[in-house]
C-alpha cells in the first residue's frame, strides 16, 4: 500500500503580516493628521530596570515613532510606589496629546499590576487589559482588543478566510492570551474550547481542532500527533531553552521555541506559524493598529471609516 501523500504546511511567517500593519497605519496616521490635525500618541511606562522589558520598550518606541505618530517613554525607578505610578497613569489619561497607554509588565513586585491597569481610562487601553475592555470584548462591544490575539486573528483570517463554524481549540486561558483569544475567536462564529493545565487528555481535545492556538509557556509541548492533519497552528509560546550544541549549553548559550514542537507539527498540520519569526512579529504592529484605533475613538474617524 502507498503511503498517503501530504503537502508540507503553510508557512505563517509574521514579518510581511507585521510590515503590511505597520505600512497601512503610516499611511492611516498621515490621513488623521491631515484630516483632523491629530498626532495619535502612545505613552509606554516603565518601572525598574528589568533587560527585557527595557528592549521591548525601546522597540516600541522607535516603531511608534517610525509610524509618524507621538512616543513617550516614562522610565521610573524600581522604588517607585504604587501612588506615584497612579499619579502618573492618571496624568496620561488626562493628556489631550496621548490616545493610547501600556503599562509594561511585569512591574517590580511591590507593585500591584492589577490596581494599575484599573486607573487606565478603557479608552486609552491599547494593550486591551482593563476590566472595561474585557468586558466590551466578550459582550461584542466596541473596544481595545490585546495585540498578540488580534494579531493572531489576523494570521487565521490569511490562511483560512471565513472562520465560521471552523473548531477553534485554544490551550492557555490567561487574561493576556488566551481568554481574549478565545472571545474573538468566538465572535468569528468558531466553535471554541478553552483548554488548560486541568483539562483532561489534552491530545485527544487537540486533535480535533480545525484551528489550535497553543499559548501555554510550556517548550514544544504540542507533538506532531495532537495535530489534526491539516488543522492550522498558531503558536504564541515563547520559551528559552539550553542551546542544542552541549558545548553552547554548557555556557548558558540559549535558544527560543515555542509551544509546538514545530519541525514534526509542520508535517500534519495545513499551515503553521514558526517560533521565533511568528505572531510576536505582530504583537508591536498590532500595537500601533490599537492606537490609531484609539486616536480616531476619541477624535473622530478618518473619511470613509466613519
Ligand atoms: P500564562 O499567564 O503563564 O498562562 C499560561 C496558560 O497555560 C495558563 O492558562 C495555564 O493553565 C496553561 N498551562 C500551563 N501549563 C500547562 C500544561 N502543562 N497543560 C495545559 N495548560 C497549561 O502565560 P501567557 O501570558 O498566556 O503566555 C503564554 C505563552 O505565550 C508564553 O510562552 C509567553 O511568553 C507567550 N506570549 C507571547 C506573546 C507574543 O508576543 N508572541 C505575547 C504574550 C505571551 P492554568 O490556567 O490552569 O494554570
Amino acid at each position: 500500500m502507498e503511503a498517503p501523500v501530504t503537502e508540507p504546511a503553510r508557512i505563517l511567517h509574521g514579518k510581511p503580516y507585521a510590515e503590511a500593519i505597520r505600512a497601512e497605519v503610516a499611511v492611516d496616521v498621515e490621513r488623521l493628521k491631515a484630516e483632523r490635525g491629530v498626532t495619535p500618541g502612545l505613552a509606554v511606562v516603565l518601572v525598574g530596570e528589568d533587560p527585557a522589558s527595557a528592549i521591548y520598550v525601546r522597540s516600541k518606541g522607535e516603531q511608534t515613532l517610525a509610524a509618524g505618530m507621538h512616543s513617550e517613554t516614562h522610565r521610573l525607578p524600581a522604588e517607585t510606589t504604587q501612588a506615584d505610578l497612579e499619579a502618573l497613569v492618571g496624568r496620561l489619561n488626562a493628556a489631550t496629546n496621548i490616545h493610547g497607554i501600556l503599562v509594561q509588565l511585569p512591574l517590580p513586585t511591590h507593585l500591584d499590576s492589577a490596581r494599575v491597569i484599573a486607573c487606565i481610562d478603557p479608552d486609552k487601553d491599547v494593550d486591551g487589559l482593563t476590566v472595561t475592555s474585557a468586558g466590551r470584548l466578550a459582550t461584542g462591544g466596541e473596544g481595545l482588543v490585546p495585540c498578540t490575539p488580534l494579531g493572531c486573528m489576523i494570521l487565521l483570517r490569511d490562511a483560512l478566510g471565513d472562520l465560521t463554524g471552523k473548531a477553534a481549540l485554544v490551550l492557555g486561558r490567561s487574561n493576556l492570551m488566551g481568554k481574549p483569544m478565545a472571545q474573538l475567536l468566538l465572535a468569528a462564529d468558531c466553535t471554541v474550547t478553552i483548554a488548560h493545565s486541568r483539562s483532561r487528555d489534552l491530545p485527544s481535545l487537540c486533535r480535533e481542532a480545525d484551528i489550535l492556538v497553543a499559548a501555554v509557556g510550556r517548550p514544544e509541548m504540542v507533538r506532531a500527533d495532537w495535530i489534526k492533519p491539516g488543522a492550522v497552528v498558531i503558536d504564541v509560546g515563547i520559551n528559552r531553552i539550553p542551546s542544542k550544541d552541549p558545548a553552547k549549553a554548557a555556557e548558558g548559550k540559549t535558544r527560543v521555541v515555542g509551544d509546538v514542537a514545530f519541525a514534526e507539527a509542520a508535517e500534519i498540520a495545513g499551515a503553521i506559524t514558526p517560533v521565533p519569526g511568528g505572531v510576536g512579529l505582530l504583537t508591536v504592529a498590532c500595537l500601533l493598529k490599537n492606537t490609531l484605533t484609539a486616536a480616531e475613538r476619541i477624535t473622530g474617524p478618518i473619511a470613509g471609516r466613519a
